[in-house]
């Protein structure tokens, strides 16, 4: 089976055709534009491909609701020409066949669960860390969509005693985005996270707020593995430190041996690298 599958991100969207074992033969590029100039050049590349059907992992927030007017659209988004866009829709005509669609975060999930760190395990928890944080949770082996869908990144979280920052969130200030995404860390310290020591005291604030996030949906959704993706987390010194702080904020209240004595194997970076995108909008169609 010829399988297409999109990443449509809030700067480049990804497509590709793969199948069903997680393989991609044809992978192309095309800068985020006004919807009408990116679809026309998505669809003019899976025109003639013989592809049977098409996986969508989409920036949002985006309507997942089957039974909703406004299923398959962009919602509120800081991308202004995209908000309130059928995207799916604008799909279906142009292509025809049968179309799968969900969060990205929750399409990266899967994705990971399907072939990457987590394959096999049925509650996982993916968290995304770079120009905002986002996160996708598999629960008995389902995406968690519910009213909409997940907003790991908005949730409200306790600062530390030295960080004085206001906050970046346009809607919360400081919340979980607000205080830890990879644009707060550069109004914060004046310099992009790239270029911040990895003794600097950015790095311990970091993890303390990651860490944070980690607890609630550890207590919240009692996750067997958690990964940690985005362009903030390819500074690696962050996991040590994370874990440890996972530990010290749960304060042996958790008895497992996950927790207590394999952490190292518990809190992990995401393994399809950087197909992890277009595996997960693959893994959406399965
Ligand atoms: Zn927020």
């Amino acid at each position: 089976m010829r399988i297409g599958a999109i990443e449509a991100g809030g700067t480049k969207f990804v497509c590709g055709i793969g199948n069903e074992k997680g393989e991609i033969f044809e992978k192309v590029i095309y800068p985020t534009e006004t919807p009408e100039i990116t679809l026309k050049k998505v669809c003019n590349f899976f025109q003639n491909k013989k592809i049977d059907k098409l996986g969508v992992g989409a920036f949002g927030p985006i309507d997942l609701k089957p039974n909703s007017k406004t299923y398959g659209y962009i919602k509120k988004t800081p991308k202004l020409e995209w908000i309130d866009f059928d995207i799916i829709g604008y799909l279906e005509k142009e292509l025809k066949i049968p179309i799968f669609f969900d969060t990205d975060v929750n399409a990266a999930t899967l994705g990971e669960a399907t072939w990457g760190i987590a394959k096999g395990i049925k509650n996982c928890v993916y968290i995304t860390v770079g120009t905002g944080i986002g996160g996708g949770a598999l629960v008995n082996g389902k995406l968690v969509h519910g009213m909409l869908h997940p907003e790991m990144g908005h949730i409200i979280i306790k600062r530390h005693p030295k960080d004085t920052y206001k906050g970046k969130c346009p809607f919360h200030s400081d919340c979980f985005e607000g205080l830890a995404s990879g644009p707060s860390l550069k109004e914060r310290w004046g310099k992009e996270g790239k270029n911040i020591s990895e003794e600097h005291i950015a790095w311990d604030i970091e993890a303390f707020y990651i860490a944070q996030g980690i607890v609630n949906f550890i207590l919240t959704l009692s996750p067997e593995k958690i990964i940690l993706g985005g362009g903030v987390m390819k500074q690696s010194q962050l996991f040590p430190k994370i874990r440890r702080e996972v530990v010290l904020l749960l304060k042996d209240y958790l008895q497992t041996n996950e927790i207590l004595i394999d952490i190292d194997n518990y809190i992990l970076a995401p393994k399809l690298g950087e197909n992890a995108g277009l595996l997960g909008a693959l893994a959406l169609t399965l």
